[in-house]
């Protein structure tokens, strides 16, 4: 299998050199040349497989022989073994036909474990085996920090600089990044917001000669198409049992920030995956929600809200889904994208429908978030973080059909969102265990002001330290 570049400039690539090199150099992001199709056939005899077993099977095509099967299987066991739930990905009943699919299980507590788990172990393989290093670089809006750096901070052949914005992740979230020890981490707080962090990231990779020699960058944001295809994997984990009792589709609902999350189950659904609706569930930032609702696409000035890893303006992966909606018209998708700092971006109405097919979406701010934290809690005794409450939310008020099973993403837990908890009325819920004393450790990270250049020096200082 070849991937290719949204932006069309870029030559095609492996699975291998995709996930090494994050970013197209055209600046475009890589995708499948073509789409595994499944049979109805498969998803029955699928449906009682292992979390695992199901990831092997829906991951191997992508890698398209690029690991040997009895390695890529390895990966896969060793990403997930230290989930807490034997389930990986435990779903929950909440009311009707209304479940939560819990996908903060992993050591950091929020879904990006699924895919940075693996993609560390993906990274680790493919440089030992080329003998390189790479310097990764990647940008959070609070929890694919941690993650990354939870995947990744064993492998000798990475070193990792995490950009965040400053004072603008919750406590726990920063220090779940700042406490992590290796002296192959580099935690850096920027003082902007995550589309600051996003775009000097972009920057970077476009032009790479600020390195020392022998250096590329790498990603682990999900640009990097390792990430999506790993997320495909607990779609169908969902779906598939409901299918099995019966079910013709499900509906899901997706807390979305980055596109990344909820373009990963488009994908499960254009693979063959009975998925009735797409809920697109934003906070107050919410260019997502006015594009589906209105055909409206453009910035607006981006506001901290109590889901801070939503808190995105410009969605990196919607140029993936835009590469559809264009049917591949990469010059049309780049004028689109690129265009989006100066103007207001609309399609052909058309183009507007059949989008609308693929997606409904809703906006959910933070006083609904709290107040859906709330009745959520009293009336079944689970607690949502802000994040899962907006699509909770987004899912009450989006379902179109109560038949269909309707399937909100659960993507991180509440104890990483003290201050929205508490707004809600509630305590803190406690730290796992393995993460009880994290207040006690010691933490490390720099501040450096919102400057490409401040970054490129930093990085360039690090690196040269370890030689
Ligand atoms: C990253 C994140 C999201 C958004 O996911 P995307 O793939 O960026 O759309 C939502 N909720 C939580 C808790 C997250 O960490």
């Amino acid at each position: 299998m070849q991937y290719i570049s949204t932006r069309g400039q870029s030559p095609a690539v492996s699975f291998e050199d995709a996930v090494l090199t994050g970013l197209a150099p055209d600046g475009g992001l890589y995708i499948p040349a073509e789409l595994p199709q499944v049979s109805a056939a498969q998803l029955k005899a699928w449906a009682t497989l292992s979390y695992q077993d199901l990831a092997f099977v829906i991951i191997k095509p992508f890698v398209a022989g690029a690991i040997p099967d009895a390695e890529l299987r390895a990966m896969i066991v060793a990403s997930y073994a230290n989930f807490s739930d034997p389930k990986i990905a435990p779903l929950k009943h909440l009311y009707d036909n209304h479940y939560v699919l819990e996908l903060y299980c992993g050591p950091t507590l929020a879904f990006k474990d699924f895919a940075l788990q693996l993609l560390g172990r993906l990274l680790d393989y493919f440089l030992s085996r080329r003998q390189q290093h790479i310097a990764i670089l990647g940008a959070t809006s609070g929890d694919t920090g941690s993650a990354a750096l939870e995947g990744c901070k064993h492998s000798q052949y990475l070193d990792l600089f995490i950009l965040h914005p400053y004072q603008r992740v919750s406590e726990v979230q920063r220090r779940q990044m700042t406490t992590v020890q290796g002296n192959n981490v580099n935690n850096i707080a920027l003082e902007g917001d995550f589309d600051d962090c996003q775009g000097i990231l972009k920057k970077a990779f476009a032009d790479q000669r600020f390195l020392p020699s022998g250096y590329q960058l790498g990603a682990v944001n999900s640009i990097n198409w390792a990430r999506i295809m790993a997320q495909i994997v607990y779609y169908f984990y969902a779906a598939l049992p409901f299918l099995d009792r019966g079910a013709t589709a499900v509906s899901f609902t997706v807390p979305t920030g980055n596109f990344g999350d909820i373009y990963a189950g488009y994908l499960a659904k254009k693979m063959g995956l009975p998925v009735r609706q797409l809920v697109i569930a934003t906070n107050r930032n919410d260019i997502l929600h006015r594009f589906i609702s209105g055909n409206r696409y453009h910035k607006t000035a981006l506001e901290p809200s109590l889901s801070p890893s939503m808190d995105i303006m410009v969605s990196s992966n919607f140029e993936r889904f835009l590469y559809d909606l264009f049917q591949g018209d990469s010059a049309r998708l780049t004028r689109f994208v690129t265009g989006l700092s100066t103007e207001v971006q609309q399609v052909s109405a058309d183009e507007w429908a059949w989008a609308r097919t693929h997606f409904d979406s809703a906006s959910v701010d933070d006083a609904t978030t709290c107040a859906t934290i709330k009745e959520v809690k009293q009336h079944t005794g689970f607690l949502l973080d802000p994040h899962t409450a907006t699509g909770v939310k987004a899912a009450a008020l989006c379902d179109k059909d109560s038949a269909t099973p309707m399937i909100t993403l659960g993507t991180a837990h509440p104890a990483k969102f003290a201050v929205a908890i508490e707004q809600a009325g509630f305590a803190t819920p406690a730290l796992p265990p393995h993460m009880a004393d994290l207040f006690q450790r010691e933490e490390r990270y720099t501040v450096l002001p919102n400057s490409l250049e401040a970054v490129k020096a930093f990085m360039v200082q690090a690196l040269a330290h370890k030689r």
